[in-house]
Formats: structure tokens, sequence, C-alpha cells
């Protein structure tokens, strides 16, 4: 028979559990509960989201990311699969010197000055880490042309970090919704991070690029497309009812830009 007491502790527990779940998180106009809920329906949606930078291994990832800032991902990725067939990893890439990088990589805009920034990012690898990839935020933005959000792409992608680098559609996600509000990147970074349950954060970074990139565009969100258009509190919202939760298709999954 179940004792008296260990009913009454039990019943209490459930109060307290229920209370921490509804309750609103600092910052975010959002419950743990919805946040979790939010997470839950991404990783239906895409179980294994991937970044759509091509790339074979860190040091590519970390050259595209760079050559990425004001360019097309389909952009980037059309110039670099010569390029790195030439060349995946420093040495090589300094062999190749500045020149020929930019020829590789002509069809991306400000291509002079990424020529330049690769080279310098090359040596910098080679003379302070024997040409390997750093593995920490701190070794990372010290490198010349990355800055936070490069080097935290490049935790996640490469080094399996939870990291949260936002870029433009992350920013807009975190205050259009009120999921973490902030007026700098780095303010809706260190919300989401706060908010994010633990078991969500290795690929929120990706749902929330690939549902800002293809459902909740910056000039009109497409709603109607939106699986958490229920619990979505934005002012912008065309619709509560949420689209059918499905997984879907890599084709679907990683549109062209
Ligand atoms: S309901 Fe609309 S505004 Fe809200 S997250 Fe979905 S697409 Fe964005």
């Amino acid at each position: 028979m179940t004792n008296p007491k260990s009913q009454k502790v039990a019943a209490v527990q459930k109060v307290v559990a229920k209370k921490i779940a509804t309750r609103r998180l600092p910052r975010s106009r959002y419950s743990q509960a919805e946040v979790r809920e939010i997470f839950r329906r991404f990783a239906v949606q895409r179980p294994e989201p991937k970044g759509e930078l091509e790339h074979v291994n860190a040091f590519t990832l970390l050259v595209a990311v760079v050559l990425s800032a004001q360019a097309t991902d389909a952009g980037v990725n059309k110039a670099t699969r010569a390029l790195f067939k030439a060349a995946d990893d420093p040495q090589k890439m300094l062999a190749l010197g500045e020149a020929a990088v930019g020829e590789y990589i002509r069809t991306i805009g400000l291509w002079r000055n990424k020529a330049k920034n690769v080279i310098a990012l090359c040596s910098a690898l080679v003379r302070d880490h024997d040409g390997e990839v750093p593995a920490s935020l701190d070794e990372l933005t010290k490198l010349p042309g990355v800055g936070r959000k490069t080097a935290n792409v490049v935790l996640n992608m490469a080094f399996g970090e939870p990291t949260m680098a936002v870029d433009t559609h992350i920013f807009r996600i975190g205050n259009r919704l009120g999921l973490a509000p902030g007026k700098t990147p780095e303010q809706v970074e260190a919300g989401l991070v706060k908010i994010i349950p633990p078991e969500y954060m290795r690929h929120a970074h990706h749902w929330l690029i690939l549902h800002g990139r293809y459902v909740c565009k910056a000039r009109k969100p497409e709603c109607e497309l939106c699986v958490i258009a229920d619990i979505c509190k934005a002012k912008e919202k065309t619709t509560d009812v949420p689209a059918p939760l499905v997984e879907l298709q890599p084709v679907d999954a990683a549109l062209p830009t």
C-alpha cells in the first residue's frame, strides 16, 4: 500500500514541476515547456540537420565560413568545390598563393579581400597551430578574419560543441518570436544558450537557421508552413494552425538559397 506521506510528497513535486515548466524564462516570452516543445518539433522535422556549406574537414569549413560573409552558401559552394580540391589544408593554400586563390573565388563578392584574408588565416594557422584548426573560441577568434560567429559555427559543426552562432536568421527569430530578445547578436546568443534544453543545443543552431531561411523569412514569414504556429507569439504571425509535423526529406530540409 502507498504511504500517504509519499503520496503527498509526490503531489507537491508534481505541482512544483508544473510551475517550473510553465514559468516564463528570463527575458524570453516563452515558458520552459513551450521552448522544449518548439525544439522537439524542429527535431522531428529535421532529425539530423546539416549546414549547407560544403567542406571536407575543419580547415575547409573554416575557410568556407570566412568566404560566406555577405554571400550565399550556394555561391560559396560553387567556388570552393574546385578550390578545396586544389588545397584542403593551410600549407597547400599558402603554396597556391593569393593570386591563384583569388582566381578560384572570383564569383564571390569581395573576392580580392577574401583571398587576402584566407592567406593571412593560413599563415597564422601554420605559424601558431601547426596547420591545425584550434578547437577553442578564444584561439579561433584570435585568427585573422575570424569573429565570434565564425568561431561558433566551426566549434559546432567541426567539433560538435553546443554553441549558438547567431546569424541574421537567428537574430531575427530571437527577436521576432520573443524567444531570446536582444539588441546585439551576443545578447541573443546568451539568451538562447540559457533557454534551449541541453539535449537540443547540438542542433539548435541549424534548426533555427533553416527555419529562418525557409519558413520564418525576413520580409514575409510563411506561417502556413510553420510547425510551431500554435506556440509562436510573434505579432507578424498570420495563423494559429501549425503545419503537419512530419520529417522533411533532404531536398526540403536544405533547399538551395
Ligand atoms: S508562426 Fe509565422 S512568425 Fe511565427 S515562427 Fe512561424 S513563420 Fe515565424
